[in-house]
């Protein structure tokens, strides 16, 4: 396996692969380090590898935080326990291209994951990595799409888990929740108070694996894979744009990340992918920092239908305004009456219905497109990463049906067709 450590972001300072996350020295976040040249230097080796591997997130384990004795577990192991995640559809979207005077659009639709969200990523990695470390039971500070990932985690690997979620959460999430038989733990509060709860348990508890607490370092690079999947996809190339949505800001920028690797490694073709952010303007600190120029994120208290993304005090923030910047992109937010023609404009132009965070996604690319921040000439990939059946509430009334009597000239007379 190639991964070596974990090293502190900002001062550098290595560690063990335990279940730290904040550095002692600096007390910055802990990020998972690679020697990929134990993976050898021949790219058509690594990708036939690749390609040889299972449909699933397993067949990039080799650039996973596991298992640092030899051998590590393979990935065929991996596939037999658990929820495998991952291998999802990366489909060319012409109409939504034309609709915004695009050239080539490409829509990642992660909502076909075992729960429904790219959120089954991180936690098989976080959970398979809890496996090795010992731990018997999973929890998580979730926004809502976490908690049905590790609640259904929890279930196939036998473990038990606590979720906890802010009490106002969209009724589907919760019921999602709850029907994997976890211990549901409902905090009045937000997102944010939802997390210092659980850093406190987290600290009482050795023996629980928050996934996105003490195993944050692994949970984190679950992300990378898809910009893996999407290079893949794409023939072993990068697109030239990604436009992705940013809660905590781990998505976004693991993102680049794995193009990263790729890249160096010689397994991705192509520069490196101009990044845009998106947020809703009901809690957009990272994209009102970036605004401002600076990589200080203030925090806020969050107003939005797009609750997946209502983090307020985004962990990964100052990292995100960072890469947008290096990358020439930029972190836009967009309002919730954005957010709904978002979810409908997507729903209509590729037949995807995706969540709130999706409308943010899309709505956000409409933004650029009609600034001209895109040339025709670009590759753009857009970044679904929820199912529109998880709020299912906010398209109530954004379309009419027509309620009629069993009568063909009631029929002819609502819809206005003639024969
Ligand atoms: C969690 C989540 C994200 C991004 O979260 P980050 O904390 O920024 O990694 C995006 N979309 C959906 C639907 C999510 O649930
Ligand atoms: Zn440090």
């Amino acid at each position: 396996m190639a991964v070596t450590n974990l090293k502190c972001r900002e001062c550098g300072e290595a560690y063990e692969l335990t279940a730290q996350y904040v550095c002692h020295k600096c007390f910055g976040p802990l990020e998972a380090a690679y020697d990929h040249s134990t993976l050898g230097s021949d790219p058509s080796e690594l990708k036939r590898r690749i390609q040889s591997g299972p449909q699933n997130i397993w067949r990039y384990v080799d650039f996973l935080p596991l298992e640092q004795g030899q051998p590590g577990p393979s990935a065929r192991q991996l596939s037999r326990v658990g929820l495998p995640a991952g291998c999802t559809p990366l489909v060319k979207a012409d109409r939504l291209a034309e609709r915004l005077g695009l050239g080539e659009v490409w829509v990642k639709n992660d909502a076909h994951n075992p729960t429904h969200s790219f959120k089954d990523r991180v936690v098989a990695v976080a959970a398979a990595r809890a496996r090795e470390l010992g731990f018997d039971t999973l929890a998580c500070a979730s926004t809502g799409n976490l908690a049905n990932a590790v609640a259904a985690a929890a279930a196939a690997l036998g473990m038990p888990s606590y979720v906890f979620i802010p009490a106002d959460l969209e009724e589907q999430k919760v019921l999602f929740t709850g029907v994997y038989g976890t211990n549901l733990v409902k905090v009045n509060g937000n997102y944010d108070d939802v997390n210092r709860l659980c850093t406190e348990v987290s600290g009482e508890r050795e023996s629980w694996a928050f996934v996105n607490v003490n195993m944050r370092p692994y949970y984190a690079e679950g992300s990378k894979t898809l910009a893996y999947e999407i290079a893949e996809q794409l023939g072993f190339r990068t697109p030239d744009r990604v436009v992705a949505p940013i809660a905590s800001g781990s998505l976004y920028t693991k993102l680049a990340k794995g193009f990263d690797e790729w890249r160096a490694l010689g397994l991705a073709d192509g520069d490196a992918p101009v990044m845009n952010g998106a947020q809703a303007l009901g809690c957009s600190p990272v994209a009102t920092a970036f605004e401002a120029g600076t990589d200080v994120c203030r925090p806020v208290k969050p107003d939005t239908i797009a609750k997946s993304l209502a983090i307020g005090n985004p962990a990964d923030g100052p990292y995100a305004v960072e890469l947008a910047n290096r990358s020439g992109g930029s972190i836009d937010s967009v309002t919730d009456d954005e957010i709904r023609d978002g979810i409908r404009l997507l729903a209509e132009t590729t037949g995807i219905f995706t969540e709130t965070a999706g409308g943010v996604t899309t709505a956000t690319l409409a933004k650029l497109a009609e600034r001209g921040d895109i040339g025709r000439d670009e590759r753009v990939v857009l970044v679904i990463t929820g199912d529109g059946l998880k709020t299912l509430d906010v398209v109530r009334g954004t379309f009419e049906a027509h309620e009629i009597e069993p009568r063909f000239d009631a029929f002819e007379s609502a819809l206005g067709v003639t024969a």
